[in-house]
C-alpha cells in the first residue's frame, strides 16, 4: 500500500491550486437557497469552468470529455478544492457522481455520446427516480409500471424524495417491466427526459424550509424503449452499479468537507470537555480519510477497493451526526438563530445522511452479509 503522493501527482496539485487561486475570485455570489433556476445556472457555470480547464469528470474516459485521471489524482482534486473552498458539485450530483458513471459502465455507445459530454459541460442536469412511497430500503418492491407499447414504454406510478427533480433535464428511473416476475427480476433502468408530457413534479418542504426534494407523478408517460440502460428486466443489476457509485464515491467529498468544518469550529470551542470531543471527531474523520486513501490505493493495485469502502459511508454518516450534535452544544443558545447559521443547518442536514443512499440499518446488513459473511437476514 502506498499512501504518499508521487511527483507527478504533486505537480497536478500545484497546477490545480494555481488554477483555483485564479478562478475562484471571479465567481459571482452564490444565489439564495430557494432560487432554483439561478442555482442551476450558478452550479452549471462552475461545472463548465471545470470542464473548460480540464478538471471535469476526472475519472471519466477522455473520449467523453473526461480526464482519464488516476483515483489518486481524484483524491488530490478533492483535497485541493476543499482546501480552497471551491463550490461543490451542486444540483447535478446525480449526473456527475452516479448516473454518468452508470452510463459509462452500462450504457450503449449512443447513450454515452448523447449524455456524457453534456453532463460534463454542465448542459444537462439529472435527478434520480428510485424511491417510492412504499419502496425505500426495500427498493426492489417498487411499483411504478412500464408497459410496452410498440417502441415505447408507458409509465404510470409515483416517485418520492427526488432531489432537484424540479430543475432536472433527465432522470435515472427504475420501473417495473414485468409485474409477474420475482421482484428483483422485473425491473428496468430508464433514462427519462423530464419534459415528457405526463410528468408532474411537486416539490416537498423539508425541516429547513427548503424544497430540494420532489414527488414525481407519472401518468401515461411515453418513453422510447431505446432509453433503457441494460437489458429489459435486468435493471436490478444496473441499479447496484448505480448504488455502488452513489455509496462509494459520492460521500468522499463530504468527508473532506468535514475536515474543513472541524477547523472552522475549533476556534469557537474553549471548554476542555468539548475540545476533547472535538478532538475525537477530528480523529474519526482523519481515520476515515486514511481509510478512503487505503481503499483507493487498493483499487489502483487490485482493481477493487476492498472492504473498507463498504464501511466508509456508514461510519462517516454517523460520525458526522456526532460532530453536528457537538456543534449545537457549542453554539448553545446561539443555535436558536437557525437562519443563515451554517452549523445549525448542517446539524439538521446531517440527520439525512444516515438515510440517504441506503439507511444505516441497511448498510449494517450489507456489511454483515457481504464483508463479514454472517447469515443473511430472513426474507
Ligand atoms: C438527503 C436525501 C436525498 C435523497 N435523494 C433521493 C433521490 O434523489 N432519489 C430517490 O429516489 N431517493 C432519494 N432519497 C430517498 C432514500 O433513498 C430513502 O429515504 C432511503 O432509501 C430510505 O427509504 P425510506 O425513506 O422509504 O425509509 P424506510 O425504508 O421506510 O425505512 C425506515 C426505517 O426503517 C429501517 N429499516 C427498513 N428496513 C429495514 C431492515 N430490513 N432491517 C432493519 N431496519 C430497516 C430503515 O433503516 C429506517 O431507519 C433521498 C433521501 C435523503 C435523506
Amino acid at each position: 500500500m502506498e499512501l504518499r503522493y508521487s511527483e507527478s501527482e504533486e505537480q497536478f496539485r500545484a497546477q490545480l491550486r494555481e488554477w483555483l487561486e485564479a478562478t475562484l475570485p471571479t465567481l459571482s455570489p452564490e444565489p439564495g437557497r430557494e432560487a432554483w433556476p439561478e442555482r442551476r445556472t450558478w452550479d452549471t457555470d462552475w461545472q463548465r469552468r471545470l470542464f473548460d480547464a480540464g478538471y471535469a469528470g476526472l475519472a471519466w474516459p477522455s473520449e467523453f470529455g473526461g480526464r482519464g485521471a488516476s483515483p489518486t489524482e481524484q483524491l488530490v482534486f478533492l483535497e485541493e478544492t476543499t482546501r480552497a473552498r471551491a463550490p461543490y458539485v451542486g444540483v447535478n450530483f446525480v449526473g456527475t457522481l452516479h448516473a454518468g458513471p452508470t452510463l459509462i459502465a452500462e450504457g450503449t455507445d449512443e447513450q454515452k455520446s448523447a449524455h456524457l459530454p453534456r453532463i460534463l459541460r454542465g448542459d444537462e442536469v439529472w435527478c434520480q427516480g428510485f424511491s417510492e412511497p412504499g419502496a425505500g430500503s426495500d427498493l426492489a418492491s417498487l411499483r411504478t409500471r412500464a408497459d410496452r407499447d410498440g417502441d415505447d414504454y408507458v409509465l404510470n406510478g409515483q416517485k418520492i424524495w427526488c432531489s432537484f427533480g424540479q430543475i432536472a433535464d433527465f432522470g435515472e428511473f427504475l420501473v417495473r417491466t414485468d409485474p409477474n416476475a420475482p421482484k428483483h427480476k422485473g425491473i428496468s433502468w430508464l433514462i427519462l427526459p423530464m419534459d415528457t408530457p405526463g410528468i408532474d413534479v411537486r416539490p416537498l418542504r423539508t425541516v429547513l424550509g427548503s424544497s430540494e426534494f420532489s414527488e414525481v407523478f407519472l401518468n401515461d408517460v411515453r418513453v422510447p424503449v431505446g432509453n433503457r440502460v441494460g437489458a429489459e428486466n435486468d435493471g436490478w443489476r444496473v441499479t447496484n452499479v448505480t448504488l455502488s457509485f452513489e455509496r462509494g464515491t459520492a460521500f468522499v467529498s463530504e468527508l473532506v468537507d468535514s475536515l474543513r468544518l472541524v477547523e472552522d469550529v475549533a476556534p469557537l470551542v474553549t471548554d476542555p470537555a468539548y475540545r476533547r470531543e472535538l478532538g475525537r471527531c477530528a480523529a474519526e474523520f482523519d481515520g476515515l480519510w486514511a481509510l478512503t486513501k487505503r481503499s483507493i490505493s487498493q483499487a489502483v493495485r487490485h482493481g477493487a477497493p476492498g472492504a473498507g469502502a463498504m464501511v466508509t459511508k456508514l461510519a462517516y454518516s454517523e460520525a458526522r451526526q456526532r460532530f453536528g450534535e457537538l456543534c449545537l452544544r457549542v453554539l448553545d443558545r446561539g443555535a436558536l438563530a437557525i437562519d443563515g447559521n451554517e452549523l445549525v443547518e448542517e446539524r439538521l442536514r446531517t440527520l439525512a445522511l444516515t438515510i440517504a443512499a441506503g439507511a444505516s440499518q441497511i448498510q449494517r446488513n450489507i456489511v454483515s452479509e457481504r464483508v463479514l459473511g454472517l447469515p443473511r437476514e430472513p426474507r
